[in-house]
């Protein structure tokens, strides 16, 4: 079950894209997989809102799937709280807390990821890409 839900985003990625326009980006690297991403987010005008994001890049599935429903997660959300998502998400991963605060989400399958340790890193490229790249576009964390 979980690892259909990872698949379906791995082959069949969401806001699989280059943006014609963005505020912020930022690239990530996981040496260990070979897995690389680039995201992009487009702020609205008072930088509070998320309008679009998009990622690009290459990897293992479960690197790919995560990025997708990181993507499907944040969009169109205030800025002020993907911060707290992508802290959720990484203590998540870390086994800091429990999978259910991503119960009503697809990203509740990627919970099983942390028990092998080496795929956590494809798991969280990601969304320390989103970090950066809102970083880039001006957010302060
Ligand atoms: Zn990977």
């Amino acid at each position: 079950m979980y690892q259909e839900i990872i698949m379906d985003h791995s082959k069949d990625p969401r806001n699989f894209r280059a943006l014609s326009e963005a505020t912020g980006s930022a690239e990530g690297f996981n040496p260990f997989c070979g897995d690389r991403v680039k995201v992009e987010v487009l702020l609205d005008q008072t930088g509070s809102e998320l309008q679009e994001i998009g990622y690009q890049g290459e990897g293992c599935s479960i690197c790919m799937a995560s990025a997708s429903m990181m993507c499907e997660e944040v969009e169109k959300g205030k800025v002020s709280e993907i911060s707290q998502v992508i802290e959720n998400f990484r203590a998540m991963m870390q086994d800091e807390c429990d999978s259910a605060v991503f119960e009503d989400s697809d990203i509740e399958a990627l919970a099983g990821v942390k028990k092998f340790p080496v795929r956590i890193k494809c798991a969280l490229l990601a969304w320390m890409a989103l970090r950066d790249a809102l970083s880039d576009a001006g957010v302060k964390s």
